[in-house]
């Protein structure tokens, strides 16, 4: 499974209490990675599993009993020159602390959000925990490439009445992954149901936010299809976003359009950097509304963003019965060079003339 929790032995986690954050990391059971990979597959997961707990946070609390969190996604990824290093970790860190403050909790410090998963990841690499660059990767642009994903993400304290969290944990823990959506089939299909409402949480990361999520994608992936699309709560007509992931639709007339943020949608960091990635390249961008009835009639391309997505073109959207599909179902020419140059970047193949990686190693 692509996106299995395998969890590296180091984790971190600091706890807010008297108004101070405190911090420690926890070095949990392994072995060398040698000697985990020779251990085969069964035993391999059972230890990586023995590492999921921290036996001292509570059971019942208001993250338990009501979805009362908020979390990142972000990677590092090895680096083509031998090296590690995490994709723009300063911006997840101010959403972090945006989507804190968003919940009333206190927020996290964006320099203490940055170190910590810098230092969580080299915690793991100097155990012999990282990952190799290879060559072949860059013949089918980092499809198949792997990383390290970082999830930092809030718990709260105990209680049993619905509360605001006044003295949340932090903690992250990584993971190796390799690509999110399996090769191949990128079939979309606009779900009947409402992720987001005006006034709510959707332009928080907020753990909440994924039930309708969870459930919509399952209901997809049941009737064939890769992904689902959600259209805004109010007019039932624009499109919002995937699953988890923004959207893009590249039209005829060569405007690329993603809709644009608001309180309904997640201001995802992989978006800003294709929104920069195709002005540089000279491509009209335009944040605004976009109706689904314009896409089945003006979109050529359509691609999903997110960390774990990447740019992941998306062949056709089905909706009522009719389907829209793109470039004749092949990878579109600009979700290509996005793509492409988004990976390039990420992985140290292209040069990173942004500044947006940060090195580990
Ligand atoms: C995390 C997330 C995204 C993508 O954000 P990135 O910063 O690009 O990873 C998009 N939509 C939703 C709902 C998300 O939770």
């Amino acid at each position: 499974m692509a996106f299995a929790l395998s969890s590296y032995p180091v984790t971190y986690r600091a706890k807010y209490a008297g108004k101070v954050w405190t911090e420690e990391y926890l070095e949990k059971p392994h072995k060398t990675p040698a000697e985990e990979a020779a251990m085969g597959a069964d035993a391999a997961n059972a230890l990586a599993d023995s590492r999921n707990f921290y036996t001292d946070m509570p059971l019942v609390g208001y993250t338990t009993q009501y979805g009362l969190s908020c979390f990142e996604g972000l990677k590092a990824l090895p680096q083509k020159d031998g090296g590690l290093a995490i994709f723009r970790p300063d911006r997840n860190a101010v959403r972090f602390n945006k989507s804190m403050i968003g919940l009333y909790m206190p927020g996290f410090p964006e320099d203490a959000f940055v170190r910590a998963c810098v230092e969580t990841v080299k915690r793991n690499v100097q155990l012999g925990f990282k990952l190799q660059y290879k060559a072949e990767w860059e013949k089918d642009s980092f499809m198949t490439a792997d990383s390290i994903y970082i999830r930092p993400f809030t718990y709260a304290e105990g209680g049993i009445g619905v509360n605001i969290s006044y003295e949340p944990w932090v903690v992250i823990v990584t993971t190796p992954v390799s690509s999110y959506f399996s090769a191949g089939k990128s079939e979309a299909v606009v779900t009947e149901r409402i992720r987001a409402t005006p006034k709510g949480t959707g332009w928080i990361k907020a753990s909440s936010n994924y039930v309708i999520s969870a459930l919509a994608k399952h209901e997809a992936a049941d009737a064939g299809f890769m992904e689902c699309v959600f259209l805004d709560a109010t007019h039932r007509k624009y499109v919002e976003e995937g699953s988890s992931c923004n959207i893009f639709f590249y039209l005829k007339s060569g405007e690329l359009v993603t809709p644009e943020l608001g309180d309904t949608i997640l201001p995802g960091i992989t978006r800003s950097s294709i929104i920069e990635l195709a002005q540089d390249r000279g491509v009209k961008v335009s944040e605004r509304q976009i109706a689904i009835d314009e896409v089945f009639a003006e979109a050529k391309e359509c691609f999903v963003s997110g960390t774990a997505a990447g740019a992941t073109p998306i062949e056709s959207l089905s909706y009522k019965g009719k389907k829209a599909v793109f470039n004749d179902g092949k990878v579109g020419e600009l979700t290509a060079e996005i793509r492409d140059t988004l990976k390039g970047i990420q992985y140290g193949s292209l040069p990173d003339t942004k500044g947006w990686m940060t090195r580990v190693v």
